[in-house]
């Protein structure tokens, strides 16, 4: 058996993306900064870029959470491996995610992070699958609207491969 990458959205459409989702987030947040919680792992390389696409100033935090073992479906636990280095209470939160598939891992989120009394809590996600929703969860700022296929790459991984790859594409087996 071997795996080849399908790409389904080019690096060239991730960044015009992430250039004008920087734009919305800098226009809503220029006179109150906001703290970005990139959501490790699979957000790295999206919360990079998002970042370097916002012009106004923010504060970078981490949250280290894993919902997926090592298979392609959803174990329905969330759990946290790495907290927030400081309190969030009375500050804008964006939460940057790689992926908004069932909805637990953000809705999870969210909860948790209401009762720190932060000011606000917004969402930001490149890639949204919505026909797999078991959750309702609102995504303020979203990337891209995707099938439901199992995609990796910039950042997203199957089994800890593939973050680094520059595009998101799907995996073929033959
Ligand atoms: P949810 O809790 O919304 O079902 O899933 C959230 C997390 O599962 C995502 O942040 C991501 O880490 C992982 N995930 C969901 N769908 C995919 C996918 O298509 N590819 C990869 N690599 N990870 C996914
Ligand atoms: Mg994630
Ligand atoms: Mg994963």
């Amino acid at each position: 058996m071997s795996e080849r990458i399908v790409t389904m959205i080019s690096k060239e459409e991730i960044a015009k993306r992430v250039q004008e989702l920087g734009a919305e987030i800098s226009d809503h947040y220029r006179s109150n900064p906001p703290v970005l919680v990139c959501v490790l792992k699979g957000s790295f390389v999206f919360a990079a870029d998002l970042a370097r696409a916002i012009d106004t100033s923010v504060r970078i935090d981490f949250l280290g959470m894993r919902s997926y073992g090592e298979g392609t479906e959803s174990s329905g636990v969330v759990q946290i491996t790495q907290d927030l280095s400081r309190p969030i209470a009375g500050e804008d939160v964006l939460i940057v995610e790689d992926i908004v598939d069932t909805g637990l891992t953000i809705a999870h989120l969210i909860d948790l992070f209401r009762t720190r009394a932060p000011r606000s809590v917004k969402v930001c996600a490149l890639l949204h699958k919505p026909a797999r929703a078991k959750v309702q969860v609102k995504v303020d700022y979203l990337g891209f609207t995707i099938e439901d296929r199992f995609v990796v790459g910039y950042g997203l991984d199957f089994a800890e491969k593939y973050r680094n790859l520059p595009y998101i594409g799907v995996v073929e087996r033959s």
